[in-house]
């Protein structure tokens, strides 16, 4: 397949794809209620004539039958908003009170469209099979969970997702192994029995032992992690008491663990399930720890970075070619950046690279507030710079797979 009619095939798309962001940017919807969303891309992709499936509760998934053999490659947008009230001047801001796509997804549903487009077609040359995961829920309530048990991976043979970025425009976060974080939460109950404020020694005072707890818990960093042991562990909630007299019978403490690394990830929940048990103990209260699972690391399988990096360096000086990105004084060395994880952001695709070789990148779309913010913005001429890296990616992991196959056998 020529690389210049390919683009040109992208390009023309252009328009279409913005007009589809725009499209989901007005009429956001949260997470499992993604029917309107689900509804137009479906509306789409009939028309081109791509089969598709209803699944997980409110995903679509499409299917695009290549001409040649080749593996099977999963493609994921996800397509849900947040619970955020709108506070930009966007012509196309929310229609929906109290509802924002402030994360992007607007963007990655309207990308994998685009990309959809130009695979259906030029499918006759397409080594293998791609399938489209429109993926509902990826804020809350874990839709890449749903994907996965619904067994649409099961018969995939890789995985790749993009996701927007808050960098400038056209830059790349393309990391090897784990670039997003394990984020779990956990929950800690002190408990002692409550007396007068006049006679703490007829009580065990269950405040006294939390801020004996916290201490610890507060202090592990210094001493128990490496200094490359990234993670955070942060405590947002804290109740208990009645009355300023009474010392209290029970606290409870709710709050967040997110490391990169497996290990750390399970060293650091032992070892605070051990403070929370055995430090109370010692003034004659009680404690409780429990542990909620929550979105797994994105791992970025090393041999598909590896070919996708490769690939970038080569093609990007084409691949950014007459789009008005914003800036034309970085080197492709500054577009791409491959250094070790540091974010400690969660996202579900998570589930994804658990269950098969998997790649996920980060693609600048230019500087302001952050995701989550009611005035977060992307520059939407990265929409078609999008399209482009999605499409092309694809055809190369296609092919590389199918290649290093061929020379197994
Ligand atoms: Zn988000
Ligand atoms: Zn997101």
């Amino acid at each position: 397949m020529d690389f210049e009619k390919l683009m040109d095939l992208v390009d023309q798309g252009q328009e279409e794809v913005i007009s589809y962001r725009r499209r989901f940017h007005e009429h956001p919807e949260l997470s499992f209620q993604e029917v309107e969303t689900r509804a137009f891309i479906q509306e789409k992709l009939q028309a081109w004539g791509i089969p598709c499936q209803r699944v997980a509760k409110t995903g679509l998934v499409g299917e695009i039958q290549g001409g040649l053999p080749g593996p099977t490659l999963a493609l994921r947008a996800d397509m849900d908003a947040l619970p955020i009230q709108e506070e930009t001047d966007l012509a196309f801001a929310s229609k929906n009170p109290g509802v924002m796509h402030a994360c992007g997804h607007d963007a990655h549903a309207a990308n994998l469209l685009g990309v959809a487009k130009v695979l259906n077609q030029i499918k006759d040359q397409l080594p293998g099979r791609v399938k489209l995961i429109f993926q509902p829920a990826e804020e809350a309530g874990g839709g890449g969970r749903e994907i996965v048990k619904s067994g649409l991976l099961d018969d995939v043979d890789l995985a790749l997702g993009f996701h927007v970025w808050v960098a400038p425009e056209g830059k790349i976060r393309i990391q090897k192994g784990y670039t997003t974080a394990y984020s779990d939460a956990i929950g800690l109950d002190i408990y002692g029995k409550a007396s007068h404020s006049s006679r703490p020694k007829e009580g065990v005072d269950a405040l006294f032992i939390s801020s004996k707890v916290l201490d610890h818990i507060y202090s592990l960093k210094d001493r128990l992690f490496n200094p490359q042991d990234q993670y955070t562990l942060s405590l947002g909630k804290i109740h208990g008491g009645q009355a300023i007299n009474i010392l209290p019978d029970h606290i409870h403490i709710d709050g967040m663990i997110r490391s990169m690394n497996p290990q750390v990830r399970q060293d650091l929940k032992e070892m605070v399930e051990k403070i929370v048990r055995e430090i109370p103990q010692l003034y004659g209260g009680q404690g409780e720890f429990t542990f909620k699972e929550g979105y797994p690391s994105v791992y970025n399988d090393p041999s598909l970075q590896k070919i996708a990096l490769d690939y970038l360096k080569n093609s990007l000086k084409n691949l950014i070619k007459d789009l008005n990105l914003g800036i034309n004084s970085m080197s492709i060395q500054d577009y791409l950046m491959d250094d070790p994880g540091t974010e400690l952001g969660a996202e579900d695709f998570g589930f994804y690279s658990q269950k098969v070789p998997s790649l996920f990148l980060w693609i600048g779309t230019g500087l302001g507030p952050q995701a989550h913010n009611n005035q977060f913005m992307i520059n939407e001429n990265c929409l078609v710079y999008m399209t482009r890296l999605m499409v092309s990616l694809s055809i190369q992991l296609l092919k590389t797979h199918e290649e290093e196959r061929d020379e197994e056998n």
